[in-house]
């Protein structure tokens, strides 16, 4: 084996796929690769995609088409293709990509160092025949965990702890190698969805719900916590239907309380909640368990309800403005965010109206809107009564101004709030970044962060209490406090 072989990730999607990666940088070095930041730099750049949405679809091919542009400069050699997208397409991605030398699927991951070495070598990996993964699982979800253990499951890791490693003995290295130092890191809570949305392809590639077991999730978090890790997120694709294989549906309750008291851990942020599967219960412990933060991912996809039913799935504009009211009634600085889908085969002028009338009360923090666009294998892409592009395209415009309005106006309201940031930038004024955090009503990635008026004391992965003085947008403007203990720590070395 060549001591000096490197390999670089270039991650797209979301924060899953940044697990998964990891999970591959954990199973490539543990090998004796030589994981490197640059494509350039790397024998073997390996692009983990995304396969959500054609923008996501297209961003991945240009991800993978500028790493092969490499080729003959750097040291690049090779380009293979991982993720959502090459697990989706398989063999038709190759053969339309000649580009990439290697599409990987989710079963090649736990041989992923011989893959990459036989491509290297200048061999040819035959691309898998994409089949439907919900298959892979029996239908009823007590069976899971058992035929769990043949199935490939990204970023679950091991299910077994090494020979002679006692679940008790301490946190063990979970098959997982950091790629940057960040203070924030996603733990996976499960994978799959047994739902079926008309519009969403995930479940046929990402398959049918199975939970990773607490003690693994637990443990990982406290490895992550060795590495300096202080936010954990958890991610999977459906969080409110944790532990429904393993025999407790309400496991996601006794699981924080646990996870938040892991030494170091200083928050813990549960992302994708169901809208139709939120509990009482759950919502306590979400907003009343010290550093779990209350925060709600909560995707209700449209509001109006012809538009619901047609997308299989529930609820109403008053269902879910009662949901935000339970929610704030227990906390009433928590955050939330959703995502919406317009354009909708079928949605009317009414409809679109109706939708505008949830956004206006709903006060959310953070929205995402996409246009509807048919996904291969939906059921949704078989419908008859679909929108002109340009139809999708007006509303798109006109209900993305109404957002970004609307969370501006949100931040706003927060204008006169101490907030908790966790900072995760910091550079120096004439760099003109200077100091960023987020506060725990804002998600890595996808919500808006906190900018400091002083970055005085303050370093990457420290916690400090600050005074919400104006807004830009969605992100925030706060003053840090000097009671605030890590700040205080600092300030005075
Ligand atoms: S809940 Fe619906 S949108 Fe989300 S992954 Fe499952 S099927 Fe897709």
């Amino acid at each position: 084996m060549p001591e000096s072989r490197t390999v670089a990730l270039v991650t797209l999607g979301c924060a899953r796929n940044e697990v998964d990666s990891e999970e591959l940088a954990g199973r490539l070095e543990a090998d004796g690769w030589k994981l490197v930041e640059d494509a350039e730099k790397a024998d073997v750049a390996v692009v983990n995609t995304c396969g959500f949405v054609e923008a996501a679809k297209k961003d991945s091919v240009d991800a993978l088409l500028e790493a092969n542009d490499l080729k003959g400069h750097g040291r690049t050699q090779a380009v293979v293709a991982v993720g959502c997208m090459a697990e989706r397409y398989g063999k038709e991605l190759a053969e339309s990509l000649p580009e990439a030398d290697g599409v990987l699927g989710f079963d090649d991951y736990a041989d992923i160092s011989d893959r990459l070495q036989t491509i290297l070598n200048g061999g040819i990996h035959a691309a898998h025949t994409p089949r439907d993964r919900r298959k892979l699982l029996p239908i009823s979800p007590a069976e899971r965990q058992e035929a769990g253990a043949s199935v490939a499951l990204p970023g679950h890791g091991p299910a077994d702890l090494p020979e002679g490693v006692a679940p008790s003995s301490g946190p063990r290295a979970p098959l997982r190698r950091r790629l940057d130092g960040s203070p924030v890191a996603s733990v996976k809570l499960a994978s799959g969805c047994d739902r079926r949305c008309s519009f969403c392809a995930i479940p046929s590639f990402r398959g049918s719900f199975i939970s990773r077991r607490p003690s693994d999730v637990l443990n990982e978090t406290r490895w992550l916590a060795g590495q300096g890790v202080k936010e954990i997120m958890l991610v999977s694709e459906n969080n409110t239907s944790y532990g429904k294989d393993l025999g407790d549906i309400r496991l996601l309750e006794s699981l924080l309380p646990n996870l938040a008291d892991v030494d170091g851990i200083e928050r813990v942020r549960v992302s994708y909640l169901q809208p139709a599967e939120m509990r009482p219960g759950l919502i306590d412990v979400l907003t009343s368990t010290p550093k779990v933060v209350p925060y709600f991912d909560l995707s209700f996809q449209h509001s109006a309800p012809n538009v619901l039913r047609a997308m299989r799935r529930f609820g109403d504009t008053d269902r879910f403005l009662e949901l935000l009211d339970t929610i704030r009634s227990k906390a009433p600085e928590a955050g939330v965010r959703s995502n919406f889908i317009v354009g909708f085969p079928g949605e009317s002028e009414s409809d679109l109206a109706e939708l505008e009338r949830f956004l206006n009360h709903a006060r959310l923090d953070a929205i995402g809107v996409f246009g509807y666009s048919d996904e291969e294998g939906t059921e949704a892409a078989t419908y008859g009564d679909k929108l002109d592009e340009d139809v999708v395209a007006d509303r798109l415009a006109r209900v993305s101004r109404l957002a970004e309005e609307l969370v501006s106006q949100r931040a706003d309201e927060r204008v006169g709030a101490t907030v908790r940031v966790l900072v995760e930038s910091v550079e120096s004024a004439d760099e003109g970044d200077g100091v960023r955090g987020r506060a725990e009503h804002q998600a890595p990635e996808t919500d808006g962060q906190v900018l400091l008026t002083s970055g005085e004391g303050l370093s990457v992965g420290r916690m400090v209490d600050a005074k919400v003085v104006g807004t830009e947008g969605v992100d925030l403007v706060a003053e840090p406090l000097p009671g605030s203990p890590e700040w205080s720590e600092e300030a005075g070395r």
